[in-house]
């Protein structure tokens, strides 16, 4: 942990040198660290299966608002978690989903980071006004490489590799309309059923490739695109992403992309905004910890940007609901927001 700790912060300084630097801030996130096979990947630094339980563990014993239940189990018998915080019925309630596929692990970083700041006197007022859900992960076999399947090809380093299927070889972000992985099924039966929910925000890692006028993005984001969803329900994913979009652009590191995402109901984003009636944001953040392909991947030099790129995005969703801003937000920017594309070497 000690030395996650330190490796974090030392990316965040890089990055925020460019920041002072004013003209590199741009580079810093956009142009900068790349892995290219040269830069170092210790999956080691991130929280494994055990070091993340025990974080949410000190966690719900140090925060008073906060509550912590076990949805079910993994192929591989891990504990999936769900970390409430559920002050009035009548609030808004949001849910934050994070790692469906095992090998996009800052989102679930940044995640833990927020639910440390819920529990400070800075930003724990916002939960006077929203109710929030957090899954911090569920693929949680796949986060760890323990499933069934060679990983002889993966590119990280450290004591596991991390792989985007379950330990069945299932990806989970296609199973949400048959729902035959345990995981799924946990979060079907003991999240999405069981509470009202008015929002969700899916958070993904992409390929490390993809840029918008011509500049490499930090993420890309995207609503619900199947006919079947509700168009209110679509502008109100519409004005989740607003916020998103204005609290990354503002910040000089972040460049967002739209997402060139399909219609397929067995995607979160669009399943369950079909099924629950909830409105969905799906976020993917630039580069993997862990693939097979190495143009997947990013270097751990970018981890302070992603995991800070998180941390705004939860924290100013949560607020703009909270407050009731998100109903002022204007969807037009989808307009004239240019899908992202890959580049060419
Ligand atoms: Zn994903």
């Amino acid at each position: 942990m000690k030395k996650k700790l330190l490796t974090c912060t030392m990316a965040g300084a890089l990055v925020f040198s460019g920041i002072a630097a004013g003209s590199m801030s741009v580079s810093a996130a956009g142009e900068g660290p790349n892995y290219n096979g040269h830069e170092t990947i210790n999956t080691s630094i991130l929280h494994n299966h055990e070091e993340l339980v025990s974080f949410l563990e000190t966690q719900d014993a140090k925060q008073e608002q906060m509550e912590l239940e076990v949805i079910g189990q993994s192929v591989q018998g891990r504990d999936i978690h769900l970390v409430k915080y559920v002050s009035d019925p009548d609030n808004p309630t949001i849910l934050y989903l994070t790692q469906q596929h095992g090998n996009e692990s800052l989102t679930t970083e940044g995640t833990l980071e927020f639910i440390k700041h819920l529990g400070t006197d800075k930003t724990k007022d916002v939960l006077d006004g929203v109710n929030i859900l957090i899954v911090p992960r569920l693929n949680v076999d796949g986060a760890v490489g323990d499933v069934n399947f060679s990983l002889d090809d993966y590119v990280g380093d450290g004591e596991y590799n991390l792989t985007r299927y379950n330990a069945n070889g299932v990806d989970l972000n296609r199973d949400h309309v048959d729902k035959e992985e345990p995981e799924t099924q946990a979060l079907h039966d003991n999240v999405m059923q069981k509470y009202d929910i008015d929002y969700m925000i899916d958070l993904h890692h992409q390929g490390a490739q993809s840029e918008r006028d011509g500049e490499l993005v930090s993420g890309s984001i995207l609503y619900p695109t199947t006919k079947n969803a509700d168009p209110a329900l679509v502008e109100k994913s519409k004005q989740l992403g607003a916020v998103v979009f204005d609290e990354i652009d503002r910040t000089g590191w972040g460049h967002l992309g739209k997402y060139a995402g399909g219609s397929a109901e067995t995607i979160s984003r669009n399943g369950i905004a079909v099924e629950y009636g909830i409105s969905t944001l799906l976020f993917e953040m630039r580069g993997m910890m862990d693939h097979e392909n190495e143009s997947y991947v990013l270097g751990q030099k970018s981890n302070g940007y992603l995991i800070k790129q998180t941390v705004n995005t939860l924290t100013a969703t949560a607020e703009a609901i909270s407050d009731g801003s998100i109903e002022e937000m204007d969807t037009s920017f989808w307009d004239t927001l240019p899908e992202q594309e890959s580049r060419s070497e």
